[in-house]
Parts: structure tokens; sequence; C-alpha cells
């Protein structure tokens, strides 16, 4: 039998880290079902100023909301120590995420440290653009070189019903455009489709960005978190997004750029660049998953319908060094069994998941 890898009453919070099934030094960790490990997202705040309806609904997220204090959050030398362990377990890409990942001060300090860890690493962050027009050089200069901008409608009104925010359009577009000049080209923006929101635009939104370099990306609404109201009604399956785009614009699959990208990609056939979908919901793709996500908190979520995290925090903060951090996420990652979109029915899309806010999207 393996010894486990810390002792249970370390980790006193979430779930405890497992034992290691096979010594990290044998080779990158891979899962129950054969996945290895490649892509970490790291939510580097809980906190929000949108509160869009699929996400952060404000009848939840309101004004007595707790959200964590400033010490449960890790802080950059804590995140940079996880990253750099995941990262000797085989990870090439790390997306910052939240909540909003602009407002976690001096955010680009935290790129800045992990492109020096890490310069090799495809490090990417994904935000709702409302700070990313004064951000853009500052992050540039720290060595983040992509980025991914939300955004769910060119209609203010549209976009206002999502985010239960009033922001304008024309800012997120600023952004966007602003965040070209500075060299984080080219922009991916990040559109939920909801059926009778804003489904609608689906048309308007390609039509906007064809042409211009940037790459929308069409996502299934989905019954993250327990909070947005999902139902399966509201989702407009991806292959509908392709058909309404494809009547307007000719278009045409184009080949994965790697094993595991989520977003299926595609291209107008009259040159005018490409699109993407997400389809977890109709077309899951839990069988090449090889995400992790590392929680505003310090916990590894290894599925983002997952109910409960295992706790690093406790672990770094007992003083452990960096091979029994990578031994525990090797442990983690190796014990891994989800494949939630797989098996999604309407009875597990109603039970209890962590929020796609603390987790990262
Ligand atoms: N605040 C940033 C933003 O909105 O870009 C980063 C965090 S957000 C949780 C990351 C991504 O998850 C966004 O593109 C958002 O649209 C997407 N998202 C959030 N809730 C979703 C849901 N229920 N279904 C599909 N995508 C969702
Ligand atoms: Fe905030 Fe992003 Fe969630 Fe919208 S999707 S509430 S912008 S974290
Ligand atoms: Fe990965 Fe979980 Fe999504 Fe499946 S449901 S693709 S395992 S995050």
């Amino acid at each position: 039998m393996p010894k486990p890898v810390i002792p249970v009453a370390v980790a006193r919070r979430g779930l405890a880290i497992p034992p290691l099934a096979r010594e990290p030094g044998d080779g990158p960790p891979v899962d129950t079902r054969g996945r290895g490990l490649r892509d970490l997202r790291i939510s580097v705040t809980d906190r929000c100023n949108f509160r869009c309806t699929y996400c952060m609904p404000r009848e939840v997220f309101d004004a007595d909301y707790q959200f964590l204090p400033h010490a449960e959050l890790l802080s950059f030398e804590e995140i940079v120590r996880v990253a750099r362990a995941f990262h000797g377990l085989g990870i090439a890409k790390i997306r910052l995420t939240g909540g909003e990942p602009l407002l976690r001060r001096g955010i680009e300090d935290l790129v800045r440290m992990l492109h020096e860890a890490m310069p090799g690493v495809d490090l990417t962050l994904t935000t709702n653009g409302t700070a990313l027009k004064q951000k853009a050089r500052a992050l540039y200069a720290a060595g983040l070189r992509r980025v991914t901008v939300s955004l769910d409608s060119l209609d203010d009104a549209t976009f206002r019903a999502m985010n239960d925010a009033d922001f304008p359009v024309a800012k997120v577009l600023e952004a966007i455009d602003c965040a070209a000049a500075e060299g984080l080209a080219p922009v991916k923006v990040n559109m939920v489709v909801r059926r009778g929101t804003n489904d609608h635009q689906v048309v308007d939104m390609a039509r906007h960005f064809r042409g211009t370099g940037h790459i929308v990306r069409f996502i299934e609404f989905m019954d993250v978190g327990a909070t947005n109201g999902w139902r399966m009604d509201d989702v407009i399956p991806s292959a509908e997004v392709v058909r309404r785009i494809g009547e307007a614009f000719p278009c045409e699959p184009v080949n994965p750029n790697h094993f595991g990208e989520v977003a299926r990609r595609w291209r107008y056939q009259d040159g005018a660049g490409e699109f993407g979908i997400i389809s977890s919901v109709t077309q899951a793709f839990c069988s090449s998953c090889n995400r992790a996500r590392l929680s505003t908190d310090g916990s590894i979520y290894t599925c983002l319908f997952a109910r409960e995290g295992y706790d690093l925090k406790s672990l770094i903060r007992a003083g452990a060094g960096d091979a029994e951090l990578a031994r525990a996420i090797a442990a983690v990652w190796q014990g891994r069994d989800d494949r939630y979109s797989e098996i999604r029915t309407a009875e597990t899309a109603r039970a209890r998941k962590v929020e796609m806010s603390f987790i990262g999207g």
C-alpha cells in the first residue's frame, strides 16, 4: 500500500490529499482515465464588479455575501510556488481568472513573477475587460502575451441583462482594441449564449469580429455552481450556433491546435478569420480534459463541476517543501476520475457544486 503523502490532520479544510499511487519521478502524473495534466487555471480573487446572471446572480452575491477575507487568499508567492510545482508535473499553460482577475491589486506583479519563474509557459488571463484599458500596457510589460475578454452582446440593453451591471459595450470594445494595440493579440472574446436572452446576438457578434483578427468563442450556458438557475431549455447547442453563423457566412471546421483544446475551431470560407465553439453541455470533452484549477483560497479542483477541492494551502502554511507540494498535486491528479459533463442529468445539474467565480472559469 502506498503511504499517504501528508497526515490527514494537516489538510483541515476541503478534501484531504489522497495517497500517492506512483512516484512523480516516474513521469508526469496521469489520472485514472489516462489523462495528463496540461492546463492550470488560477482564480486570483472571488470578487467581481459584474453580477452576470449565469455566474454571480445578484440575489445571492449581494451586499451581505461573505467574500473571502484577504488572509484566506493565496499570496502571490504562494501562487507561484504552486504553479511551479504544477509546471514540474507537465503544465504548459496557465490562465489567470476569477472572479475578475484585474480587481486583484498588483495583478501585473503576479504576471511578472509567473513569467520570470516559468518563461516557457503559455500565460494568459480571462477578464470582463472593465479595467483592461488601464492595465493592458503593464500586463504586456510583465510578460502577458494573450488575453481573453468576455462580451455577451454588442447591444447595451442585452449586455446589461446578462451582467446586471451598468457598463457600456463600447468600453469593452475599446479595451479589446487597446489590448491588441499593446501586443495582447489575437484577443479571444468569450460569449456565453443563453436562449431568449442574448442568442439573437450570435450572428451580429460573428459579423462584428470577422476580419478583425480577434476570435469569438461561443460558449454553451453551463450548470456551474448552484445559483444560476440553469435549465437545459436555456442552452443553445453549439451546433445551432454554427448553423446560424454558417447561414450568414459559410464556414468550415479547422483542426485543433493541440490535443485537449476546449474550443472547436471553425473558419470563414472567405478568409475573414475564425471562431470557436465551446460545447461542454451538448458535446462533452471530458475524455481529453487535462485541466486543473487552483481556487482563490488555495485548493485544487480537478473538475469545473466539483463539490470540493483538495486543500493545498494548509499544506503550504504548515511548511511543506516544494517536493512535498509536487507529490501532493501528483497524488490528487492520479486519483482523479471526473467526467461530469458526460454524465450530467437534471439531478446533477441541481446538486451543490462550487461556484465558478471561486475556482476560476
Ligand atoms: N471575470 C472574468 C470574465 O468574466 O471573463 C473571468 C472569470 S469568468 C468566471 C470566466 C469565463 O467563464 C467567462 O468568459 C464567463 O463568461 C464564463 N462563464 C461564467 N459562468 C458561465 C456559465 N454558467 N456558463 C458558461 N460560461 C460561463
Ligand atoms: Fe464576474 Fe466573470 Fe462571473 Fe461575469 S462571468 S460575474 S464578469 S466572474
Ligand atoms: Fe473537465 Fe469536468 Fe469539464 Fe469534464 S466536466 S471537461 S472533467 S472540467
